[in-house]
């Protein structure tokens, strides 16, 4: 069965031309499906019975679980069954004017980063592209700003899910008309995938996590690192670096007492030196408190010597700022929430326990 939005243009075509419907329906139908921002049922072109039909001929692959609401409303968070099981989560986060959706590319994740909600739980299934872009879609709908942001940081390895990650990008570029740049595509750092994503036509942006300056200590957490060991990492970022003209971003979650300290803020600036004059950004994170990591936040201030030291050194670092954190915004954990004991055939995880101090969505820097 194909769903709504990983059906193609030929498809469409296909199932107008069995209903006996004209032709020129399917530029109508496409238009309600990727540029109205209401659900097919409601869109305002192409007759009301022609996209019911069509509707139940294409159903919608996801099914709303849980969806949970911060910043009034400004963040909503959603929990969706994708079918055979597997659940995922979406996150819209507004702004006055545009909108920004963090989307999951996977169920679950087989990388294993150890204070990551979607990592301590495994891998379940790769998402397919038409559930990829129904994220996106599902999200417009109930936002009144168009969508002008998605970054692929929700559940899942994007670059371990390569062919259905990059079609869903090609279809949010072409058909829902988002700019490639302000597509942004999160890795673990899997080094064939960045080469991949290096030659190809759409200039997206990488974002790489690195979480560590050195290969002793992000072996212990981002386990991935063993395999694609940092000078590989950053080699590829390079690559993709001068291939775009652009520089990369590096995402750096802050852990009190495990990566935080002065000396590996210099360390990181050492490591990042070799991308030259294109230069790095570094974002910085607080850790996201999660029940399977006993890791805590970095606090505010060991936070701003941090960006200080790397500043000093001129890399351009930010410090994210709070936004979702009350509404379990991290990779994974409205999922673990929904699973608690309180729900029916739950696991028997607690709920997350609150940080103390500011948590966040790890995707905020790019809303608004
Ligand atoms: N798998 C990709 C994209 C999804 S994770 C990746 O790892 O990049 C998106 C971002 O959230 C990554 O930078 C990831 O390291 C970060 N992240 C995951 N769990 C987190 C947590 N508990 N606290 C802070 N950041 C977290
Ligand atoms: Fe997977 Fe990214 Fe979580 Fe690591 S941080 S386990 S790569 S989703």
């Amino acid at each position: 069965m194909t769903t709504r939005y990983d059906a193609d243009r030929d498809e469409y075509r296909a199932a107008l031309a069995e209903i006996g419907a004209p032709r020129y329906r399917l530029d109508q139908i496409w238009d309600a499906l990727y540029r109205q921002r209401a659900p097919l049922e409601d869109a305002s072109s192409a007759p009301k019975a022609l996209r019911a039909r069509l509707a139940h001929r294409f159903p919608l692959a996801l099914t709303e679980l849980a969806r949970a609401e911060g910043d009034a409303g400004m963040t909503v968070k959603w929990l969706w069954g994708a079918g055979e099981g597997a659940e995922v989560e979406t996150v819209l986060m507004r702004s006055p004017t545009r909108a920004t959706v963090c989307v999951s590319s996977q169920a679950g994740c087989a990388m294993g980063c150890t204070f990551c909600a979607t990592g301590q739980a495994g891998f379940e299934r790769h998402l397919d592209r038409g559930e990829i872009v129904e994220q996106v879609l599902r999200a417009q709908h109930a936002a009144a700003q168009p969508v002008g942001n998605v970054v692929f940081m929700g559940m899942g390895e994007p670059l371990a899910n390569y062919d259905a990650t990059w079609t869903a990008v090609e279809r949010l570029h072409r058909d829902l008309g988002l700019s490639a740049r302000r597509i942004t595509i999160s890795t673990v750092g899997i080094v064939p995938g960045m080469r991949r994503l290096a030659r190809e036509r759409l200039p997206v942006t990488l974002a790489v996590s690195l979480h560590a300056p050195d290969d002793t200590l992000r072996d212990t957490i981002v386990p991935v690192n063993r395999r694609y060991p940092l000078t590989e990492v950053l080699d590829a970022a390079a690559e993709l670096a001068a291939a775009r003209g652009r520089r990369v971003t590096f995402e750096y979650a802050c852990i009190a007492g495990v990566n935080d300290a002065p000396a590996q803020a210099v360390a990181l600036a050492h490591l990042l030196r070799p991308l030259g004059a294109l230069g790095a950004h570094v974002n910085l994170i607080p850790l996201n408190a999660t029940t399977g990591y006993p890791g805590r936040p970095t606090d505010r201030r060991r936070l701003q010597v941090f960006a200080s030291v790397l500043r000093e050194r001129g890399v351009n670092t930010t410090v994210r700022r709070t936004r979702g954190g009350d509404i379990d915004a991290a990779c994974g954990q409205l999922r673990n929430r929904h699973a608690s004991p309180a729900a029916p055939g739950g696991s028997a995880l607690p709920p997350p326990a609150p940080s103390p101090s500011a948590t966040m969505a790890p995707w905020t820097t790019f809303a608004g």
